[in-house]
Parts: C-alpha cells; sequence; structure tokens
C-alpha cells in the first residue's frame, strides 16, 4: 500500500509551480533542480514528479517508466555537468533514521569538490 504522502510538501509546490526552483531538467516523469542550500559546488535534487514519499515507496509503487526515467536523469545530469569524469556521489535519505527533510522521493547529486567517505 502506498505511504500517506504529504501534497503540501515542498517539492509537491515547487513541482505545482507555487515555489520557485532553480530548473536543470524536466522529462515525462522527472524534474531536477538545484539544492537551495547546496553542499558542494553541485548539488542537484532529482524528483520524481509522481508523489512517492521515499525510496520504498517509490520502486514498491512506482511504474517501470517513472523508475527507469528517475534512474537514468540522474546519470545523464550527471555526465552533463561533468561529474562522470571527475567523480560524484548519489544518494537519498529515506525516513526517519536518515533525517529526510521532505517527504518526497528526491536524489541528491554532489559533486566538484572532494565528497570525504560520507556526508554527515
Ligand atoms: P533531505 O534532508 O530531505 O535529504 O534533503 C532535503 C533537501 O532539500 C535539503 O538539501 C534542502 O536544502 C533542500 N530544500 C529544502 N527546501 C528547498 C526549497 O524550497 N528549494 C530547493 N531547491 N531545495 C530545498
Amino acid at each position: 500500500m502506498a505511504k500517506s504522502y504529504d501534497p503540501n510538501n515542498v517539492f509537491a509546490r515547487i513541482l505545482r509551480g507555487e515555489i520557485p526552483s532553480k530548473k536543470v531538467r524536466e522529462t515525462e516523469h522527472t524534474l531536477a533542480f538545484h539544492d537551495i542550500q547546496p553542499l558542494a559546488p553541485t548539488h542537484i535534487l532529482v524528483i520524481p514528479k509522481g508523489a512517492y514519499v521515499d525510496m520504498d515507496d517509490f520502486t514498491a509503487n512506482a511504474s517501470d517508466a517513472e523508475v527507469t526515467d528517475l534512474f537514468r536523469t540522474v546519470g545523464s545530469i550527471a555526465r552533463e555537468v561533468g561529474a562522470a569524469e571527475t567523480g560524484y556521489r548519489v544518494l537519498s535519505n529515506c525516513g526517519t533514521d536518515a533525517n529526510q527533510d521532505v517527504p518526497h522521493l528526491h536524489i541528491h547529486i554532489l559533486a566538484g569538490r572532494n565528497l570525504g567517505r560520507m556526508i554527515n
């Protein structure tokens, strides 16, 4: 069963155009935009347009087309910003123990500096 989704979370509002964002890419199922508080020279968030709380919700309930689109977009953006050459980090905070802040699935792409072994 799908997790309870808050339709007024900040990324839902970005998707509806109620809050501005610096768009990087838009596809049929996916939106990518710059993080408002970047932790690296490149810090891009990639989100599904569908209402999915986190990776668990998404991988259990999204269509193959949505899943493929999201992950291909992540890889494509990393190549486009040159991060495929120098290295980058992809991460998604899911749920309480990961301190997920915004309850709409988002994948962080971090690049442009040595990222160390972990982001705290
Ligand atoms: P989380 O902690 O849930 O993995 O990450 C949430 C991310 O969303 C944070 O990196 C935060 O800076 C970013 N964020 C929160 N509000 C906004 C917003 O209104 N616009 C943009 N572009 N990013 C946001």
